[in-house]
């Protein structure tokens, strides 16, 4: 493959092996594979998707290189992110770790938090990510220093969201609960309001408040709910109920729901059932979940924590795979990678056809925002925001595929190339 200048503005692609997911239903099919596509750019901007055609030689020509469109990180966490090396938990588990990021948060002054957290966004958007929704705590009903910070913070080609993640005992009074929507909604674009839903501090009341309040200023959610196993948990299930019950005018994405893959079946498919006629997306978070659920000093874990992503991509639920935490005291590794999350979810969950179907869950903006015209992100009209995977194919990707170039805006922006590889046999 011959490479274009760099930030130089692109023509096109030719012969880019798209997964099918992103391609039209009436796409020409080969031996059960999608011919390869020409994505022309305008404007930086897409323009046009058709059926490679052999005489594009104003397109860039991809030789069948694997191609996404640009990816997301749903789900991360950058106000904690880079903490590891002086936040260590004390034990293990979910608790431990808020304890240890309490502890952590006193070093917290706008200098440290806007140092890591640009770090964190480099490294996504040098992997490709084009979106990226950062959770960031809140400590009371104001806004913290992060909050503030994070909004200065400028990644060119990303799209920075932030989620204010609030206890939810702060909602449990209405007049604070409404403040606090009222600060999200007024602190600019790309605000969402979000909530620490667990059985440790479990009440209907708040929740009640947290849906009103988030109702009445307009905002989008993004719940951390029932982040644990066992069948305490309540806040799908009541979710699920509440919206059956009141109507609700934004998007909801469902962070965690850790609980559905330890409750009984049935419950779990009426939830999906009750929530897939709902504006409401399911994230799953496979690396935290699994170093952080049913985990026991000394004992190896015998439940994976994952939410039910089979369930409820049958159900109809739309979903999604985060990377939560990075080098923090809930997750001590982690790399901002999406293919890395990927990888992790297929083994976990244990998907199939992860390629032409799965890797829609690190790269499907629409079901993150809820936007109205869902569908592919190649349509005309839409950036032209794509990831190549040069060296790779579809059996072995996305393990060993770190090589990678990435275009925004229709400028190839970032490259990483293998340009040796030697055997040295005896
Ligand atoms: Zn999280």
């Amino acid at each position: 493959m011959s490479m274009p200048m760099a930030q130089t503005q692109l023509n096109g692609i030719s012969n880019a092996r798209l997964p099918v997911w992103a391609l039209p239903a009436d796409w020409p099919m080969h031996h059960g594979e999608p011919l390869t596509a020409d994505i022309g750019f305008a404007d930086g901007m897409i323009s046009s998707l058709s059926p490679t055609k052999s005489s594009q030689c104003a397109l860039w020509n991809l030789d069948g290189a694997l191609v996404l469109p640009g990816l997301i990180e749903p789900h991360a966490h950058l106000d904690k992110t880079f903490t590891i090396g002086r936040s260590r938990p004390a034990g293990p588990g979910l608790l431990a770790a808020i304890d240890a990021m309490q502890q952590d948060r006193w070093h917290w002054n706008a200098q440290d938090i806007h140092q890591r957290a640009a770090q964190g966004l480099a490294r996504a958007a040098a992997h490709g990510v084009s979106h990226l929704r950062t959770h960031i705590d809140w400590f009371d009903a104001t806004a913290p220093a992060a909050w503030l910070e994070m909004a200065k913070l400028e990644q060119p080609g990303v799209t920075l969201e932030r989620v204010a993640l609030v206890p939810l005992v702060f909602f449990a009074d209405a007049a604070t609960a409404d403040a606090i929507a009222q600060a999200v909604a007024h602190s600019g674009e790309h605000g969402l309001l979000g909530g620490f839903i667990h059985s440790s501090n479990w009440d209907p009341a708040a929740m009640e408040n947290l849906m009103l309040s988030a109702a009445r200023w307009h905002l989008n959610l993004d719940l951390h709910i029932d982040e644990e196993l066992g069948k305490t948990a309540n806040g799908l299930v009541w979710l699920a109920e509440y919206l059956s019950n009141h109507e609700f005018p934004g998007h909801i994405c469902c962070s965690h729901g850790c609980a559905l893959a330890s409750g009984g079946e049935q419950q779990a498919k009426q939830v999906l059932a009750l929530l897939a006629k709902q504006r409401v997306t399911l994230i799953a978070l496979p690396m935290t979940n699994l170093l952080l659920q049913d985990a026991v000093v000394g004992r190896t874990p015998r439940q994976r924590g994952i939410t039910l992503l089979k369930e409820a991509q049958t159900a109809g639920v739309p979903t999604l795979l985060g990377c939560d935490n990075v080098q923090d005291a809930f997750c001590p590794a982690g790399s901002y990678d999406p293919l890395d999350t990927l990888t992790c979810g297929m083994f976990a969950a244990q998907l199939e056809d992860v390629f032409d179907q799965q890797s829609r869950l690190i790269c499907d903006l629409a079901v993150l925002t809820g936007a109205t015209r869902a569908g592919s992100p190649l349509v005309v009209g839409n950036a032209a925001n794509i990831v190549i995977f040069p060296g790779s194919d579809r059996f072995t990707w996305p393990l060993n595929s770190a090589a990678r170039l990435v275009i925004n805006h229709g400028k190839l922006i970032y490259q990483r190339m293998w340009d040796q590889e030697h055997i040295n046999e005896s």
